[in-house]
């Protein structure tokens, strides 16, 4: 829970940073109302310039994860894209999107840049994702996404979790907070080897209250007069998934299957040397305790 604290306190200091943990303790909780926390910030443009500056011959990076990373940004478009067609009086969200790059260099004249570091982002946390906004006036200048390759006990993330822990950065970007509700892609903890996430209409309603704008474009200035920080509430809890198009969704590989996940995960946990020398020490005791003669009782004839 402490970590959880943690969270909650990074994400309350104005709003400026929003992070996301690997954190396993996820609760169940009655859920009446949907809600989720949005920053009062908004961009005042509709096309969102993202570059993925990856690292240049790093022994631990793993190309994978651009590949992963970029399902998560088309996995906005696709939420967005269906909100706007498929929701009255949200077609204005149509013209909202994420338009991805990628680069090995330094390069100016982007709204977003997102980096990719070894390891995890907080030393008391298990911190996996970061995102910092920079605003004037809750209008948005520029944003940098920091995604951690490796958990803090050093094991690679999978390709499965980079995409979902991409995916609740990207919502950090657009504006949003956190949700109240565990199933959602902006529930602030993380469980790893966790299945395809995807983006809900909680989700986008929270984007379409921060791009409101969009309705009205003249009447932007003042921000704060039409944009609050208030958690947005989802009208009739109509709480739905929204479709991914099948090249954004995870692919079916043997490296997204869970139980090889699963596997790989227990074998990263074992070849540390604090952990290993435990388990040998536990198998050493089995094998005295088995060595023992035991004394056992004859069985009584059967009378
Ligand atoms: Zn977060």
């Amino acid at each position: 829970m402490r970590k959880f604290f943690l969270l909650f306190l990074l994400f309350s200091s104005l709003f400026l940073t929003a992070s996301i943990s690997a954190i396993s303790q996820v609760q169940g909780q009655n859920q009446n109302n949907y809600s989720l926390q949005i920053q009062g910030l908004t961009w005042n443009r509709t096309t969102l310039n993202i570059l993925l500056v990856t690292p240049n011959n790093e022994s631990w990076w793993n190309p994978i994860y651009v590949n992963s990373t970029l399902r998560a940004i088309g996995q906005w478009n696709d939420a967005i894209s269906y909100f706007a067609s498929n929701y009255s009086n949200f077609g204005y969200l149509s013209s909202l999107k994420f338009e991805p790059a990628v680069t090995n260099e330094t390069k100016t004249g982007f709204d977003i840049y997102l980096n990719w570091t070894e390891t995890t982002l907080d030393n008391t946390a298990d911190e996996v994702g970061l995102t910092s906004t920079t605003d004037q006036n809750n209008v948005i200048i520029n944003c940098t996404v920091n995604l951690a390759t490796h958990t803090s006990h050093g094991d690679a993330l999978s390709d499965g979790d980079m995409q979902n822990i991409a995916l609740h950065e990207l919502g950090h970007s657009l504006g949003l907070g956190h949700s109240n509700y565990t199933g959602d892609v902006m529930y602030p903890a993380y469980t790893l080897l966790g299945s395809a996430d995807s983006i809900s209409t909680l989700d986008i309603y929270g984007v379409a209250t921060v791009f409101a704008w969009m309705l009205n474009p003249s009447k932007f200035y003042p921000v704060n007069e039409w944009l609050q920080s208030d958690p947005v509430i989802l009208p009739s809890n109509q709480y739905e998934y929204l479709p991914v198009s099948p090249q954004n969704a995870r692919p079916q590989t043997l490296a997204n299957n869970p139980i090889v996940q699963t596997l790989i995960l227990m074998v990263e946990i074992l070849i540390h040397p604090e952990i290993l020398a435990i388990v040998l020490l536990f198998i050493i005791v089995l094998i005295i305790i088995a060595l023992i003669p035991s004394k056992r009782k004859k069985p009584k004839a059967a009378s």
